[in-house]
């Protein structure tokens, strides 16, 4: 049997930016997860993936993170055309 960990998040508010946010806390972690990147944490789910923050100052941080990637949103260098340029064409 593996040791699942069961967390019991608790949805609680975060004032940020003079506005609150609704977050996750995992009380037998103490710690917090973002509910952009795990949304899955406020139906008491487990995220496969998170990030996670022991105290909410990070957390803020990285909510802040989350903002600016949304007004950034529209450029995302895509390097996956893997063709490389010599530059000259031989005839
Ligand atoms: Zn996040």
């Amino acid at each position: 049997m593996s040791n699942r960990w069961i967390p019991r998040w608790k949805v609680v508010e975060l004032i940020y930016a003079d506005r609150s946010v609704e977050v996750c806390y995992d009380e037998s972690t103490r710690l917090y997860a973002c509910p952009l990147c795990s949304p899955v944490c406020k139906e008491n789910g487990v995220p496969d993936y998170g990030s996670y923050f022991t105290n909410q100052e990070d957390l803020k941080f990285h909510l802040e993170a989350h903002l600016n990637e949304r007004w950034r949103k529209v450029k995302r260098v895509k390097s996956e055309e893997g063709e490389e340029q010599e530059g000259e064409d031989e005839d």
